[in-house]
């Protein structure tokens, strides 16, 4: 199961009440943020979901409307009195990033550990959580990410007693690992069913909608997507600047078959992002245009669920939490 929240929705430029693009997810007891625009600790902030717990920063490129609020994030984590590394992945160029980010936030009480990704590759999160990325389109590299969250096999109790395994060791058999009991080897398989799904996000932005991302997102149960324009007739500014209109970003949602989608990103000049749902409804219903604090959940057995009391929560252009079939 996975909690997802999205902090802000702005592109380029934070602009009072519309913090810059990003989300949270809570996988276990652990956070991994998407993208980390100047402001982010302060929609954080707002948000109430801490930042001690956060182990994994994933950036999808280095525009600084992605990654400027890193320093005074690393600052805060510290004194929020994290002292486990903590992972920052990006495209190329990552490495060099952090160093100077580093300068401004030299003393930590954790280490940052920095790993540059590229296309195909998949790495552990926390909590069995498998973070895989594809290449996008924009004017410099771009990541889109998945982030899987398996689900355990089920446990069948009674064959556990049949086996006369203590009760204090079946966690470890559900964790997949044999046990020893009386000389005799217990394996995994002797109690555990069969494979379950478990329950995917994708995060795409800052990319043209392409074959590489629609692949890496196909089939999951929600996907946050760019949608820097709303109009239809911005189309021709969306190719020039590596973005999408809301319609190509349903288009792309759909042919991925994901369960729901949550658009974000909007351009500065777009006021009241709501008022075009339109446009991405009529390919894609399932979708809610997001806002500061919209969030859900990914549930195992009933996939994507958003939060109860979304509507209650202030919008940021559109205050309404319309979420589609
Ligand atoms: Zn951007
Ligand atoms: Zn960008």
């Amino acid at each position: 199961m996975i909690d997802v929240m999205l902090l802000g929705t702005g592109a380029m430029v934070p602009l009072p009440g519309r913090w810059l693009s990003s989300a949270l997810v809570r996988v276990g007891s652990a956070l991994v943020l998407l993208d980390c625009g100047e402001g982010t600790q302060i929609a954080m902030r707002e948000r109430h979901w801490g930042f001690r717990r956060l182990d994994a920063v994933c950036l999808s490129h280095l525009h600084a409307d992605h990654v400027a609020g890193l320093p005074g994030l690393l600052h805060t984590v510290a004194n929020a009195g994290k002292t486990s590394p903590l992972l920052v992945y990006g495209p190329e160029g990552t490495i060099e990033m952090l160093r100077a980010v580093r300068v401004l936030a030299q003393y930590l009480p954790f280490d940052v550990v920095v790993r540059e990704l590229s296309g195909g590759d998949t790495v552990a999160g926390p909590d069995g959580l498998a973070i895989s990325v594809a290449e996008g389109e924009h004017r410099i590299p771009v990541l889109a990410y998945r982030l899987d969250h398996p689900r355990g096999r089920r446990f069948d109790p009674e064959r556990a007693e049949a086996l006369e395994v203590p009760r204090d060791r079946w966690s470890v058999l559900q964790r997949g690992d044999a046990v020893v009991v009386e000389g005799r080897e217990i394996t995994p398989e002797s109690v555990l069913g069969e494979e379950r799904p478990g329950v995917a996000l994708g995060f795409a932005t800052d990319t043209r909608p392409c074959d590489t991302i629609r692949e890496l997102v196909t089939g999951v149960d929600l996907l946050i997507s760019e949608g820097t324009y709303a109009r239809d007739d911005e189309v021709d500014r969306a190719r020039a600047r590596g973005h999408m209109t809301f319609r190509e970003a349903a288009t792309q949602a759909r042919d991925a078959r994901v369960g729901h989608l949550w658009l974000t990103h909007f351009s500065a000049a777009m006021e009241h992002p709501e008022s075009w749902r339109a446009n991405a409804a009529e390919v894609f219903p399932a979708v809610t245009i997001g806002y500061a604090g919209l969030s859900g959940t990914l549930a195992f057995d009933s996939g994507y669920r958003p939060f109860a009391g979304n509507a209650m929560c202030d919008g940021d252009g559109g205050r309404s939490a319309e979420v589609g079939g």
